[in-house]
């Protein structure tokens, strides 16, 4: 079917009527659509991937996330996410991502699911162990004993999406356990 030069300016006068009294583009027909995210629950969060650090909403119905979009109203990123922030939505509703903790014990060719708790515990006791075989009390320094209080088989690594609360308390956790090594991605 033909479109005429009356028609196509009809059109858009129309579409730019409905621009101008919503603020959302109209169609040909001149019809303003609804918002996707009307009557959902929105939440703001900060993206996990990268030290950017862009801001989102994440947009739920009945606990589940149906839309992810960047946040206008963050400093950093004013709206605006790159290919990756953009498609946080499906690793939240992905068929194939896990929710159970899978363990491989040493020289077993299977993963078995593990419960948080074991898992917690597990952590824990491996910490400890690495701690205490790898503690430096003291060292020599110009032939004079010095106390250092170190454990050099432990690295720490703050990720982006940690805030300065938790990157607060993260440093302080590093250093109670002796770790020198401490450093966060924003850095690197
Ligand atoms: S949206 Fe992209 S640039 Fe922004 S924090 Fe996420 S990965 Fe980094």
């Amino acid at each position: 079917m033909g479109v005429s030069r009356r028609d196509f300016l009809k059109g858009g006068g129309a579409a730019a009527a409905g621009l101008a009294l919503t603020g959302k583009p109209a169609n040909a027909a001149g019809q303003v659509p609804g918002l996707r995210t009307k009557g959902l629950a929105s939440t703001t969060t900060v993206c996990p991937y990268c030290a950017v650090g862009c801001g989102m909403i994440v947009h739920t119905k009945d606990g589940k996330i149906v839309n992810i979009e960047g946040d206008p109203e963050h400093p950093i990123n004013q709206g605006s996410l790159c290919s990756k922030g953009s498609a946080l939505f499906q690793v939240a509703n992905n068929e194939r991502r896990l929710t159970k903790v899978q363990y491989r014990a040493p020289n077993s060719d299977k993963w078995e699911e593990r419960s948080w708790d074991w898992t917690m515990e597990r952590i824990a006791t491996l910490m400890k162990r690495t701690r205490d075989r790898n503690f430096v009390k003291q060292e020599k320094i110009n032939g004079e004993m010095y106390t250092v209080n170190r454990n050099e088989g432990m690295a720490m690594l703050g990720a982006a999406a940690l805030d300065n609360e938790e990157c607060y308390l993260l440093g302080k956790f590093a250093r109670a356990m002796g770790v020198g090594y401490l450093e966060h991605q924003a850095r690197i």
